[in-house]
């Protein structure tokens, strides 16, 4: 069966990290899973190795010892440059400024993370790159372009979702999941399901990912009245509107999301 492979051709990747043995283990890694790599170690030198390797991908960590992550990618993005960034935090330097610079297709993982789940970030970001921009979503013929459910709205195109005519800023993951979730709204999704919708790859290892994205969504889009995103026990997530509750109690939420913690 000719099953196809992740990556396809070699993607150009540039891994800036100041910590040698992340940088080696990145590099390493990711040369077996078939990236063209280049690494360096400060921003300024990421600066201009952008300019010379053409990356189609920055693994940025986001402090360095001269410029951090954010001005790395200010100064990228004010020269033009529109390569996408998964930055490589610390969960105290998380804080609205990743969410602020996640409209070029940026994206972030937490030290200290898995290198399964860098690779699938990556691929996840290359996908939509290669796509030309439009997260996967459901296909919902060509004017699919917005979801709706409840006081929810995604807009595919403008990349944005609000909650309560409120702007939710979400990571291009987040996004994708919510759009999967908001397409099949009512209906229970499987994690394996969600895995293989959101992160695309033949599934063979930790759905643990989608809890860990699913608590990340249902914090910035169920820190309202009503809950939306619930968890079905054993099964997985669905959208939907709670079940007979009286109006001010959070048991449904709170209940399951205290079950997977
Ligand atoms: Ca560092």
């Amino acid at each position: 069966m000719a099953e196809h492979r992740e990556p396809p051709a070699p993607h150009r990747l540039l891994v800036v990290e100041d910590e040698p043995s992340i940088r080696a283990l990145l590099e390493s890694t990711l040369r077996l899973s078939g990236y063209a790599v280049s690494s360096v170690e400060s921003g300024g030198a990421a600066l201009l190795e952008t300019e010379r390797f053409g990356p189609d991908l920055v693994l940025l960590d986001v402090m360095l010892p001269d410029l951090d992550g954010f001005e790395v990618t200010r100064a990228m993005r004010a020269g033009g440059k529109k390569t996408p960034v998964l930055f490589l935090t610390a969960r105290t330097d998380l804080s609205d400024r990743i969410d602020g610079l996640r409209a070029g297709g940026d994206d972030y993982v937490t030290k200290p993370f898995s290198l399964d789940e860098v690779l699938l970030r990556i691929q996840a970001i290359l996908r939509r790159t290669d796509a030309g921009e439009p997260p996967p979503g459901e296909p919902d013929g060509d004017d699919g372009s917005i979801l709706l459910f409840a006081d929810l709205r995604l807009d595919e195109r403008a990349y944005e979702v609000h909650r309560a005519e409120r702007y939710v800023p979400l990571s291009p993951t987040e996004f994708q999941l919510l759009a999967y979730l908001m397409a099949n709204a009512n209906r229970v999704l499987t994690r394996a399901q969600i895995v293989q919708h959101v992160w695309g790859y033949d599934f063979a290892g930790d759905v643990r990912i989608v809890e860990t994205y699913v608590k990340y969504l249902r914090k910035k889009i169920d820190c309202v009245e009503p809950p939306l995103i619930h968890t079905v026990r054993g099964v997985g997530y669905s959208l939907r509107l709670p079940r007979d509750r009286a109006p001010g109690t959070t048991e449904t939420a709170d209940a399951t999301e205290a079950a997977e913690r």
